[in-house]
């Protein structure tokens, strides 16, 4: 049996793993996409992780997860349908979608989060048709034209500057008047020309024909588009844990940086834990802390 099963191959799973196999674990990381890195991969530019700045988050995943490959960690992709303990000895069981069950004494569960939808008619039926979630994947297909960006963030602001670079013009519509975002971005964003702040204002619809041509706002104003780019923050991918472990009303793992649950042997790491910053550099601290919690627990087994 293995020692730890790490589910989720971002930056928290990735440093879990650094750190298991260091802690000499028998460990098994397993990724929901082939040589998937997490949200990360989908980040413009991350220029807050100390050492290494104005790297594109795709880049920056990939050189995590060469750090984990050349330590020797096993990866194995797949989707996780369901995880229980087993009565008898507390042992962790998990199911993949093909049927395979692997086991192992503990689980470090650091799966993330996904981006949260509007919600709003148009959504989905223009997904991929206009809609898009990831500027840095998509944005070039809007060279010259006009982009909407919804969302107040960090995310929403990089992404209005990332395709003001491109677009002839991108609306920044937020809900409230004040960002979340840093003040240094949103001074960036301010300074752009292209960029117009449609703020206190929400998305009613997405209108089209076979493309998205308009965003409708609540109140009635209409934007002519050719696209627009959703960055209105992630919920977290906890699913699967609702019978495992205690989650707080908004589905986040209750854990405190220790990453120790409600459940013995099973730790959280990384964007699906209930904390204060979801960065790269708290996933991170989360991954080495949750193996160190792995550790004094197996020495209790
Ligand atoms: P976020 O900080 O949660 O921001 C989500 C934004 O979407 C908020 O402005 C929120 O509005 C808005 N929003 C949420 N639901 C909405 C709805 N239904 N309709 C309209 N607007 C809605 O998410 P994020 O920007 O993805 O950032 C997540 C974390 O990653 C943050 O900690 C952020 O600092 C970090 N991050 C950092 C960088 C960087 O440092 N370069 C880049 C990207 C992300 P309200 O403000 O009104 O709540």
């Amino acid at each position: 049996m293995l020692d730890l099963i790490i589910i989720g191959s971002g930056p928290a799973g990735l440093s879990a793993a650094i750190y298991g196999i260091r802690a000499n674990l028998n460990l098994l990381v397993i990724e929901k996409e082939f040589e998937g890195t997490g949200q990360i991969a989908l980040s413009s530019k991350v220029d807050n992780y100390l050492g290494l700045p104005g790297l594109d988050g795709y880049s920056m995943g990939e050189k995590f997860r060469e750090h984990a490959v050349n330590f020797g960690v096993q990866f194995l992709e797949a989707t996780v349908t369901e995880i229980s303990q087993d009565e008898s000895d507390k042992h962790w069981k998990v199911t993949t979608f093909k049927g395979e069950t692997y086991e192992a004494k503990t689980i470090i569960y650091a799966a993330g989060a996904v981006h949260r939808h509007l919600g709003v008619p148009g959504e989905d039926a223009f997904s991929a048709k206009g809609v898009s979630y990831c500027a840095t994947c998509d944005g070039a297909f809007y060279r010259g034209k006009t982009t909407a960006v919804v969302g107040g963030g960090d995310t929403a602001l990089d992404d209005a500057l990332y395709l003001s670079a491109l677009c002839e013009k991108v609306y920044l519509i937020h809900r409230r008047d004040a960002f979340r975002a840093a003040e240094i971005t949103v001074n960036k964003v301010k300074e752009k020309e292209n960029i117009e702040l449609v703020l206190n204002s929400q998305v009613e619809e997405i209108l089209g024909d076979e493309k998205v041509n308009s965003v409708r706002l609540i109140g009635g104003r209409e934007l002519a588009i050719d696209g627009i780019f959703i960055a209105a923050g992630s919920v977290p991918v906890s699913r699967l844990l609702e019978d495992v472990v205690l989650l707080n009303p908004a589905g986040y793992v209750i854990a405190d940086e220790t990453g120790v649950t409600s459940a013995p042997g099973f730790f959280a790491a990384g964007d699906v834990r209930a904390k204060q910053l979801r960065q790269v550099v708290t996933a991170v601290s989360d991954g080495a802390n949750a193996v160190t919690s792995v550790t004094k627990y197996l020495e209790t087994l």
